[in-house]
């Protein structure tokens, strides 16, 4: 039986759409493109059309279904709380049942599903990097010199490390009696290209005496599957990763990326049988971290003289789950930081998964709007809590000629923390 829900399992949520469009307001691709297809109201009647036979999957609906970032900015901002996202990725659920992957879909399916394969792709590419990119003035990413499948020329990505995260690190840091002991779900952005945002956590943590343990066998949270319509995979991946996280007892899994965040509480949460288990034990590190009384730790060291300032980019995946206010109090609590809010910190970066690569012009428009708030906010720096979103700040950011760096906010508590 399919752990997620069909289309057809939608149907309730969507005779809830009253087609007031207010979700017009909410929408970044109908923001950049006031197109009626591309909004929220537009692909709910799309769905229900495909539902009442009205119309079949022809290539207008294909595209249509496919200019959606699955943010959720919509649903936190409809009257009824129809849940677009989740109805979006059922249509390309049922796509992929009718007319298979799409070739781009189907490349996924195949790394995510076999995690020995995609370490050694992660190590090839991390070979690679220096004929295929440049190495960009301050630490700031690498640049594609030539477009290669599904990457445009000019695009800026982190460098992809030779040693993944979880093969360096150990699988066990003892912390102190009475305190917790969390599993750490380390992603793959932090697993392959943030490795160092990795090490902050496990910095942060044993700083408050907190027992980690690290489950090297876990795998992807299946986003990427779920955006391209992978939905066996989504599945696979869910099992896998509820045998990894649930071989010791622990008292919270906590994530270090929204989008992982959402995949385990949002997609597992929503699925039938025990992955859905682990949906209540997932916590945002800053939640977790302000709950272990870190900003009072903080506040006992001294407030340097010298500070950077820092904004902070809220990712969809934590915006629309309420966990705003968490990022910002460790953020002000930083004793080398002087926080600065910039207008629309919660608007989409514009990656949306796989619509960065379906559409990466538009996605492109969406992160220019990004980068001007950053660069009108006068920060130095952009912190956020996702390593997607920070491949997709910086991307935006160098392609408008800013100098602002994009980091983890465990990267600034890193140095702030003695070692
Ligand atoms: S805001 Fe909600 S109810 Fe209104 S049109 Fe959009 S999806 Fe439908
Ligand atoms: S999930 Fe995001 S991109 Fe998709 S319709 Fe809603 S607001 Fe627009």
């Amino acid at each position: 039986m399919s752990k997620l829900k069909d289309l057809e399992d939608y149907r309730e949520e969507i005779e809830q759409c009253v087609k007031c469009g207010a979700c017009r307001a909410h929408c970044p691709v109908f923001g950049s493109e006031r197109r009626e297809g591309r909004v929220a109201r537009g692909k709910v009647a799309l769905a229900q059309a495909v539902l009442e036979g009205e119309i079949g999957f022809e290539a207008k609906v294909l595209e249509d279904l496919s200019q959606c970032l699955l943010c959720g900015s919509c649903c936190a901002g409809c009257p009824n709380k129809v849940p677009t996202d989740e109805i979006v990725a059922a249509a390309r659920r049922r796509i992929a049942e009718e007319q298979g992957l799409s070739t781009f879909g189907k490349g996924v399916a195949a790394v995510l599903g076999r995690p020995k394969l995609m370490n050694t792709l992660a190590k090839t590419g991390g070979k690679l990097a220096s004929l295929l990119f440049k190495q960009l003035p301050d630490n700031s990413g690498l640049r594609l010199r030539f477009p290669v499948p599904y990457l445009e020329a000019g695009r800026t990505l982190p460098p992809i490390t030779d040693k993944p995260f979880r093969e360096s690190c150990p699988d066990r840091i003892a912390g102190e009696p009475g305190k917790p002991t969390v599993a750490f779900f380390t992603g793959c952005g932090i697993n392959y290209m943030y490795p160092a945002v990795g090490e902050a956590f496990l910095k942060a943590l044993k700083f408050l005496g907190v027992t980690v343990i690290i489950p090297k066998d876990q795998a992807c949270c299946g986003l990427p599957a779920v955006s391209a319509g992978a939905g066996r995979t989504v599945e696979a991946l869910a099992e896998q990763n509820y045998a990894a996280l649930t071989r010791e007892p622990v008292d919270y899994i906590l994530t270090a990326c929204a989008s992982c965040h959402a995949g385990l509480v949002n997609v597992y949460g929503d699925m039938q049988g025990e992955c859905s288990e682990l949906s209540k034990k997932t916590r945002d590190i800053f939640v977790f971290l302000l709950e272990q009384g870190l900003a009072e730790k903080l506040a006992e060291l001294p407030r340097a003289a010298k500070r950077t300032s820092v904004t902070y980019h809220d990712p969809c995946h934590l915006r629309t789950q309420g966990i705003t206010q968490e990022p910002r109090a460790v953020l002000k609590a930083l004793p080398q930081v002087e926080y600065v809010e910039m207008e629309n910190a919660g608007t989409c970066c514009g990656l949306g998964g796989t619509y960065s690569v379906y559409h990466y012009a538009n996605s492109k428009k969406i992160g220019a709007q990004k980068a001007a708030n950053i660069d009108n906010s006068g920060a130095q720096m952009v912190a956020t809590d996702c390593p997607g979103c920070i491949m997709q700040l910086q991307d935006s950011i160098n392609h408008a000629g800013g100098k602002q760096r994009v980091v983890h906010i465990l990267e600034l508590l890193n140095e702030a923390l003695p070692d």
